[in-house]
């Protein structure tokens, strides 16, 4: 089973996206975490990722279709936050066909702005582990339940960046929903209620089309 999870920022995808990677044993791709890794070294690679994601804009689709490549190797995977507009798509297509591989799903999570806004704006991460909370404070006072890590948010997750990211997931995602559709590949999910919920959800239409 080979999926891609699609969503906006906030949209949970993410979270989804382990768990469903531990629930049918496939391998987690997460392009945002791999990003996220290359733009803390202090590489030339690493400083000009980061130039974009401080902004909330999107790495060129060159750069992260390559690192996509080198981190797709063979069946049973989930992509998240990656292809994100029609010419990642396309890419993509052209890497799964030098590779002999090939999407079965992908998953859409629909959400609407204001849930987004207040899921990214009360989000706090674990700086060791990386867990997520969803917090109302605007102090570091708290710790991480797991780890006892120190709690901050990312920098991504300001009121202007959230609102970057939003309208430009607007701008892209119409095609990129289009795309998949006309392939007969593409599942909508409502995002919106508890992680149970929509796990529940997206089990069920995953395992309908298994059979
Ligand atoms: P995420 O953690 O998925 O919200 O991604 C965080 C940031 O990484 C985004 O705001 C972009 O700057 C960058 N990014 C993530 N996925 C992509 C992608 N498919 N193409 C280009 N940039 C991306």
């Amino acid at each position: 089973m080979n999926i891609i999870l699609f969503g906006s920022p906030g949209s949970g995808k993410g979270t989804q996206a382990k768990m469903l990677s531990e629930y049918f044993k496939l391998k987690r791709i997460s392009l945002g975490d791999i990003l996220r890794e290359e733009a803390s070294k202090d590489s030339d690679l690493g400083k000009e990722i980061k130039k974009y994601m401080q902004k909330g804009h999107l790495v060129p689709d060159g750069l992260v279709s390559r690192l996509i490549e080198e981190n797709i190797d063979e069946e049973d995977f989930i992509l998240d936050g990656y292809p994100r507009n029609l010419n990642q798509a396309i890419k993509l297509e052209e890497i799964l066909k030098r590779k002999s591989l090939q999407i079965d799903s992908f998953i859409y999570l629909d959400i609407d702005e204001k849930t987004v806004t207040d899921r990214l704006s009360k989000r706090w991460v674990c700086k060791k582990c990386g867990a997520n909370y969803h917090l109302n404070i605007s102090s570091q006072k708290y710790r991480c339940d797991l780890c006892k890590g120190e709690l901050v948010q990312r920098e991504d997750d300001s009121p202007q960046v959230i609102k970057n990211r939003w309208e430009l997931f607007l701008k892209e995602n119409r095609k990129l929903l289009d795309f998949y559709r006309s392939k007969n590949k593409l599942v909508e999910i409502e995002g919106r209620g508890s992680i149970e919920e929509v796990l529940r959800r997206v089990k069920e239409k995953l395992k309908c089309q298994k059979h």
